[in-house]
């Protein structure tokens, strides 16, 4: 079993409520091979809600607490994140899941790439917090973006 980010199955919308699934996530799921999860709406955040970005660091600097998470409007999320990503290792680890496939960029789901904490698109090397915690798990992570490169190879 592997898990999926709830946004690329089509099972919930991104923060301002956009659905934009990915139809070979979608199908993982409807195959029951993947089980999708959101890490921020289990972390306690709602849909619609302010967008947010890791501010001065990455998602395992949010974990070792030398850094914070906040929305566009300065709201600290910070313990939401962490809540979300706890939540995913436990469902993980239920699931015996090996490999997740999340959404590139997100401060929670990103792999390899994020936000610079600035909300101004400018992208840095780094991990959201739900796959640093995975990765730090031994977890392998994939993006929808590495699924369209496998499938185009
Ligand atoms: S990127 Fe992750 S946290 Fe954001 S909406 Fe998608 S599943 Fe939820």
């Amino acid at each position: 079993m592997i898990l999926v980010s709830g946004c690329l199955s089509g099972n919930n919308g991104f923060y301002n409520g956009k659905i934009e699934a990915s139809e070979p996530v979608k199908k993982l799921v409807l195959e029951n091979k993947a089980i999708p999860v959101c890490p921020e709406l289990l972390g306690g955040l709602k849909i619609p809600r302010e967008r947010s970005e890791i501010k001065g660091g990455t998602g395992k600097d949010v974990i070792s607490g030398k850094c914070r998470v906040v929305t566009e409007f300065g709201k600290d999320v910070t313990n939401h994140f962490i809540d979300g990503a706890e939540s995913v290792l436990t469902l993980a680890k239920k699931y015996k899941a090996k490999r997740a496939i999340l959404k590139s960029l997100s401060p929670a789901c990103g792999c390899g790439e994020i936000y610079d904490g600035t909300f101004t698109k400018v992208i840095i090397k780094g991990d959201g917090v739900t796959s640093a915690l995975l990765k730090m798990n031994g977890i392998e992570i994939l993006t929808e973006r590495d699924l369209l490169k496998t499938e185009n190879s």
